[in-house]
């Protein structure tokens, strides 16, 4: 994997390349950023440009031994660090510290990328800041962290933040329909659902129960706009007992709602999630009309953000789910 190859966030992605090209890196650096977007992906290449005896324009060259071992996950000088469980556990943070003083064992430097930083106890924590303030070794330090409040302000001071935003629709769209095979338009539907995570679109797009998944959920959405949809509703929802599958179907829900409250506005169609159910939108809001123009998706959505309050609040699922329909 290449700089050049990663979708989105490219005015960080060039001045990581920048600081490869130029052997200016800083010894710590955090990559803020919701799960998907590409932090770990930026900072293995990063790494490994670091790490090459001959980068070429900000890229590792693959050809050096050092290239050579990274590609092989037997570099002895990269040190990639994950929770063990749901936290990264006081004694291995104390092993970086320990490794981050050694002078590295073949290149000029040691690189260490800690992935889910913000699971690192206040403690250990302040361990780490030691080492960011006294680099004894010459090492860089890569911090993965979704959310930036649980690190202690005295080491973001110490680093390089780069804020990973998600990437562009268009981008994962192209991308799910070349790698996936999938439709355009199916590809575009997944990365609307995706909030710019390309993690998230590749397992959505590649999961073979997300059409069901998102059927039922306009099914449960149609009939809500229906006079005596209730029952239909509640048969559609009665299997939904899980926190998650009912946020999910939530979310496919509400998304349905906004884009016919989109239309309803004369948005224009090609911005829709629900490209390809135009007529079904259309329908509905035939249906629902009267009033205000968008009154009724607009209630829904309401009404469905306060289930989602809801079942995150007190996890019950099925209570939340029928209060839509009240
Ligand atoms: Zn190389």
């Amino acid at each position: 994997m290449r700089f050049s190859q990663i979708m989105g966030n490219q005015e960080i992605l060039r001045q990581l390349r920048e600081h490869v090209e130029k052997n200016t890196a800083f010894h710590a650096y955090l990559f803020e950023g919701p799960d998907g977007v590409g932090k770990r992906l930026a900072a293995q290449v990063f790494a490994k440009g670091l790490l090459c005896r001959h980068p070429q324009g900000g890229e590792a060259c693959d050809l050096c031994e050092s290239c050579v071992r990274f590609t092989g996950g037997n570099h002895p000088d990269y040190h990639y660090i994950e929770p063990e469980g749901k936290s990264i556990k006081d004694q291995v943070i104390e092993e970086v510290q320990n490794q981050a003083a050694k002078k590295p064992f073949e290149g000029e430097r040691s690189v260490f990328v800690i992935q889910q930083a913000d699971t690192i106890t206040e403690r250990a924590q302040n361990r780490l800041l030691k080492t960011l303030e006294e680099p004894k070794g010459n090492s860089v330090m890569i911090l993965l962290v979704e959310n930036i409040q649980s690190i202690l302000p005295t080491i973001q001071s110490r680093c390089v933040n780069l804020r990973f935003r998600p990437v562009d629709q268009e981008s994962i769209a192209g991308y799910l329909t070349k790698s996936l095979g999938i439709s355009q338009a199916y590809g575009k539907m997944v990365s609307a659902f995706s909030y710019g995570s390309v993690g998230r679109a590749i397992r959505l797009g590649a999961d073979e129960d997300f059409p069901a998944r998102r059927e039922r959920a306009i099914r449960c959405a149609k009939a809500l706009g229906d006079k005596d949809g209730f029952i239909d509703f509640a048969r559609e929802i009665q299997s939904v007992t899980d926190g998650a599958e009912a946020m999910e179907l939530l979310d496919l829900m509400e998304f349905w709602f906004r884009d016919a409250l989109f239309l309803s506005r004369g948005i224009d169609p090609l911005l829709l999630v629900n490209q390809d159910q135009l007529p079904g939108l259309y329908e509905m809001l035939r249906k629902t009309e009267g009033g205000e123009k968008g009154r009724w998706p607009a209630l829904m959505m309401e009404r469905i953000e306060q289930a989602k309050t809801d079942i995150a609040r007190n996890g019950r699922v099925s209570y939340a789910l029928k209060s839509i329909a009240l």
